[in-house]
């Protein structure tokens, strides 16, 4: 999931590597390392920790030679040790390997490798590949990569040295990004164009199955059986922030299109942390979900999964107002959910909770942040960096971790959940399939956001949606928009209808509240609104709709909200806004 960087050739090959580590920096680490190949060894550095810290502690680039790979880590098997950071080394301390992904068949592999005589030293998947390298090695790299695929199940960037191979890196991908940068006399190799376009602009993307050796003078790709493979160069036009932004005009859509593969993440990630905050939840009598903005809307929603899945009463609440009207004793639970891990809003109810002794959780994207070190308990989010200010693909991650531990409940109670189960396996798909409707909804969003008011409406667990809804266009297009319960607008609200003042309104699949929020629509038509409809399913009637597939009510939250990102995004392009940087507004608002 983070970032591997090699560099054969002339240079000092630690400085290179450590440079090119620094620019994959954005995606978010746990741990970092670089071994280079130097007078007939290996020489490896590596620690838990951030580069910079590494660098100063013990040198990370000063590995001699002109031949290193490098790692920055984010932990999916095995704690964030310095045993567990990469590269990982074979027994004899010859070959040297890093990797990005995960083996999903290690287990078995360790026993066979262990049973064989083979000692390791890390609790990492990882770790099998240079022992499994070693036990086919006989003078040529790249033949003992090849064997040792033949047994990899799961995901992988990787890149292989040998000690007595100096001047040759061997790459493999599947799944996990790699691309070559062809330089003069030097070869570098990286998880993306990043960290070497300041010495070239010459990319080869490697694609899955593909297998590559590089040395200082050029490269091979061959797939798994060992054939050549005939391979096209690209030329990088981008500037280095373009380069960032993967050739998106800005990181907010980089980040809504980025979501099928951040809810694949959180799917799967941390399942002893998942099962741990359900405990917590279990044994607690009262159980608040505290946040600001976008991470508040997501406990919201996560209410009505933990009532109607779990029957287990979570009360949402604004950080900022926990310390005025929550009832906390030892016996309640405050979970802080904050992307950044620094709200300062969220980090004083997680303080508040602690001086009341309380237990006390956090669901935190960035690691080592304040509420990583304060919380009890901690689930990281993987959702990698968000740089747009707009939380997008944090939001969806946020639900998706929250909605497996409200499943996780369910199934400690013993109930019957594999419906939604199921459902939410597929959600990374569908998702995918809403993103595909982009152009469709960029024209809706152009021609029906035309006045300067917005009503956002929804029932149910789309109530939140609402709310997060209106949020994102307020965000970034500065327009007013009011989120709401549509139960709700007969009850005051529906004086304001008029030609200035549309609606938005989330239609779930067939049922009791698609019916009722059908009626809310005709309400508003009556008095001469005009209503786009989001609806999972069939369309329904409106002004203007954007259906997306049919998922369970209860799902309908993570796929509406790729849709309404969307339109916040293609207002504000149409309104000429700063779209990553919105005026008054920071990424972590740090300050009370
Ligand atoms: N699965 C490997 C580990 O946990 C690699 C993680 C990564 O992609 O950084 O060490």
């Amino acid at each position: 999931m983070c970032g591997i960087v090699g560099y054969v050739g002339e240079r000092h090959a630690g400085e290179v590597v450590l440079q090119g580590l620094r620019r994959l920096e954005y995606r978010g680490y746990d741990s970092c390392g670089i071994a280079s190949v130097h007078g007939g060894r290996i020489e490896l550095r590596k620690d838990a920790g951030m580069l910079d810290e590494i660098e100063a502690q013990m040198g990370l680039s000063g590995v001699p030679g002109n031949t290193a790979i490098g790692h920055t880590r984010w932990a999916t098997h095995g704690g964030v040790t310095k045993e567990n950071a990469h590269p990982h080394l074979d027994c004899s301390r010859r070959i040297a390997v890093v990797h990005n992904g995960i083996i999903s068949n290690y287990r078995e592999l360790r026993e066979e490798l262990e049973a064989k005589g083979h000692r390791f030293l890390s609790t990492t998947d990882t770790e099998v590949l240079p022992h499994l390298i070693e036990e086919h090695y006989s003078g040529n790299l790249e033949q003992a990569v090849l064997k040792a695929l033949e047994r990899v199940r799961g995901s992988y960037a990787l890149l292989a040295v040998s000690a007595s191979e100096p001047g040759k890196l061997v790459a493999a991908r599947m799944e996990s990004p790699l691309v070559i940068g062809v330089g003069e006399g030097e070869m570098f190799v990286a998880s993306d164009v990043f960290p070497f376009l300041r010495y070239t602009r010459r990319a080869v993307p490697l694609e899955d199955g593909e297998v590559a050796v590089i040395t200082p003078g050029g490269y091979r790709v061959m797939d798994m059986r060992g054939m050549p493979v005939q391979k096209s160069e690209i030329r990088v036009e981008w500037s280095d922030e373009e380069a960032r932004k993967e050739g998106y005009p800005h990181f907010m859509l980089k980040e809504i299109h980025e979501q099928p593969s951040t809810i694949a993440a959180a799917l799967r990630i941390y399942p002893e942390d998942i099962t741990r905050l359900a405990e917590m939840m279990a044994e607690a009598d009262r159980v608040y979900l505290a946040g600001a903005g976008t991470s508040l809307h997501a406990a919201m929603v996560a209410e009505y999964w933990f009532s109607r899945l779990a029957e287990k009463c979570v009360i949402p609440i604004d950080s900022s107002e926990l310390e005025n009207k929550a009832v906390v004793d030892p016996t309640t639970l405050v979970v802080g959910i904050t992307q950044s891990g620094e709200t300062y809003d969220t980090l004083s109810a997680l303080r508040f909770a602690r001086r009341r002794g309380a237990r006390t959780a956090a669901i935190v994207n960035v690691i080592g942040s304040t509420a990583t070190r304060i919380a009890e308990h901690v689930v990281m989010q993987g959702s990698g960096i968000e740089i747009a200010v707009c939380a997008t693909k944090t939001y969806t991650s946020q639900l998706t971790l929250l909605l497996r531990t409200a499943l996780e409940l369910a199934r400690m109670q013993g109930k019957g959940v594999e419906e939604l189960e199921r459902g939410m396996q597929e959600l990374p798909a569908v998702v995918a399939e809403v993103l595909e409707l982009e152009s469709e909804i960029a024209e809706v969003a152009r021609s029906f956001f035309s006045v300067s008011n917005y009503i956002f409406m929804g029932r149910g667990i789309n109530y939140p949606t609402a709310l997060e809804g209106a949020l994102k266009l307020k965000e970034i297009s500065y327009l007013h928009a009011e989120g709401m319960s549509s139960g709700l607008l007969k009850h005051g609200t529906i004086s304001l209808i008029d030609e200035n003042m549309h609606t938005v309104a989330f239609v779930p699949p067939e049922g009791q509240n698609r019916r009722r929020v059908e009626s809310n629509i005709q309400e508003v038509r009556a008095r001469g609104g005009r209503v786009m409809v989001i609806a999972s399913g069939k369309p329904a009637a409106g002004d203007a709709c954007i259906a997306v597939r049919e998922v369970h009510e209860l799902l309908t939250p993570l796929v509406f909200a790729p849709v309404f990102q969307l339109i916040a995004y293609h207002v504000a392009l149409k309104l000429g806004r700063n779209v990553d940087r919105p005026r008054a507004l920071a990424k972590s608002v740090t300050v009370e």
